[in-house]
């Protein structure tokens, strides 16, 4: 499946695999996405190929080490190597929705008060080890 940016500018393809989506509902997720949440998945690097715009790119980091990688053009947030061996992708970029649902919601006790969970993902507290967020 393919994923772009705002403008296009960035592309990517993610194959041989279906994402598991989780949602951060963290404040920083929440000001990084200007919404409820954060929807990403992380998958391994084997299974994702830049197409273009990937040298279009620049890093942001807090302090604290959350970083943040967004198109210099159109600002979306954009995929970011993550440990090593995977690869963080924000789930809206997907260019086709497929049949894809939330398996996991992080940081659920520190949501906003106008953000509602409907869907039968699991809900965590805070942030899970990360093998129950990771694809497969
Ligand atoms: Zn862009
Ligand atoms: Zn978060």
């Amino acid at each position: 499946m393919i994923g772009s940016c705002f403008c296009e500018g960035v592309k990517f393809e993610v194959y041989g695999i279906v994402p598991k989506l989780y949602q951060c509902h963290c404040s920083m997720c929440r000001k990084v996405t200007s919404s409820t949440s954060n929807t990403a998945f992380i998958i391994p690097k084997e299974n994702f190929k830049w197409i273009a715009g990937n040298n279009n790119i620049k890093t942001y980091r807090k302090p604290t080490g959350y970083r943040v990688d967004f198109c210099i053009d159109c600002g979306s947030t954009v995929p970011n190597e993550y440990r090593d061996k995977e690869m963080w992708i924000p789930a809206g970029l997907l260019d086709e929705t497929l049949n894809l649902n939330i398996s996991n919601h992080l940081c659920v006790s520190s949501r906003a008060s106008w953000d509602e969970i409907s869907d039968v993902g699991k809900q965590y507290d805070g942030v899970p080890e990360m093998h129950h967020i990771t694809s497969p």
